[in-house]
């Protein structure tokens, strides 16, 4: 049973990866695909389930696009070469313009290129660390292609004029450090909802996230568990500066499940102790070496 969930897993990664790439490639050439004047009214959001969501400037425009459906979603594929986007919801909101500062060669077909690119032994220790649960050779073979091409791939526009998104990792050609797609709302507040459900409930297994945001991806969650692990770490020595030691005792719970995948309650509460107790000791040495430090000017 783990096999399965952990092949639809790594496939899954590879798939949200390729949607996430194409999104933001679609997002950067936005102009080119839709026209210099309908992309000032326009933004495109996020593609799910083939569906492209796109942010109207306003209801006329609105109106506008529907008619123009079926000729930008023909734009859109063919731009990408591919039959990407079965369909493109509107909505009016606010249009957040981005120029985009790379004009560059910015081919999305690659496949030539991608072959003078060879895997290091790291890369391929990677791959192989993916895909080693699978017993069926053919599928192994399969997937060890896909991953490889997918690092290639990577490798390749990291030379050119591609970022690597600091927020999930993917490449994008843009301004600024997070891509289009982690700039959008939905993203942010898909985030926000996994960073509080992650907070809310340690105990969660990432299968059980899966099955609440079936579009979360192991990387994603690896990186919002940290971020809430970072959270209650400076909020335990926040508090225990505060003396709060209740509220105290509800974080280094929380903190202890996080960090240590401990499940057994007494285990917990024995860990939750060591943990109090230590941070205590800390505290302790810091104001004594404050207090020399003071009298040292006295
Ligand atoms: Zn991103």
């Amino acid at each position: 049973m783990k096999s399965i969930k952990s092949l639809s897993n790594v496939i899954q990664n590879e798939i949200n990866k390729n949607i996430n790439f194409k999104f933001n490639y679609i997002k950067s050439n936005w102009d080119k695909i839709i026209g210099d004047n309908l992309s000032l009214k326009t933004s495109p959001n996020f593609i799910k389930n083939g569906i492209i969501y796109i942010t109207v400037a306003n209801s006329a425009w609105l109106q506008e696009l529907n008619f123009l459906r079926f000729k930008l979603i023909k734009n859109i594929n063919e731009f990408i070469s591919e039959e990407f986007i079965e369909n493109a919801k509107f909505k009016v909101g606010i249009i957040k313009n981005e120029t985009n500062m790379y004009e560059g060669k910015q081919n999305i077909d690659i496949s030539k290129e991608i072959e003078s690119i060879s895997l290091n032994r790291e890369d391929i220790r990677r791959i192989k660390e993916n895909i080693k649960f699978i017993e069926d050779n053919d599928l192994k073979f399969k997937l060890y292609n896909i991953i490889s091409k997918n690092i290639k791939r990577e490798k390749y526009l990291l030379n050119t004029t591609y970022k690597k998104c600091k927020n999930c990792g993917i490449l994008y050609n843009g301004n600024g450090n997070i891509c289009y797609l982690c700039k959008s709302d939905y993203r942010e507040k898909f985030h926000k909802n996994i960073y509080y459900a992650i907070l809310n409930n340690p105990k969660k297994t990432f299968y059980e996230f899966k099955q609440l945001y079936p579009d979360i991806d192991s990387e994603l969650y690896d990186k919002l568990k940290i971020k809430v692990i970072d959270h209650i770490d400076n909020k335990i020595d926040g508090l225990l500066l505060e003396k709060m030691y209740n509220k105290v005792y509800i974080y280094a719970y929380k903190y202890v499940i996080l960090t240590k995948n401990i499940y057994d309650n007494d285990k917990i509460e024995v860990e939750i102790e060591n943990l109090i107790d230590k941070r205590l000791e800390k505290i302790k040495k810091d104001k004594i070496n404050e207090e020399r430090y003071k009298k040292s000017f006295m």
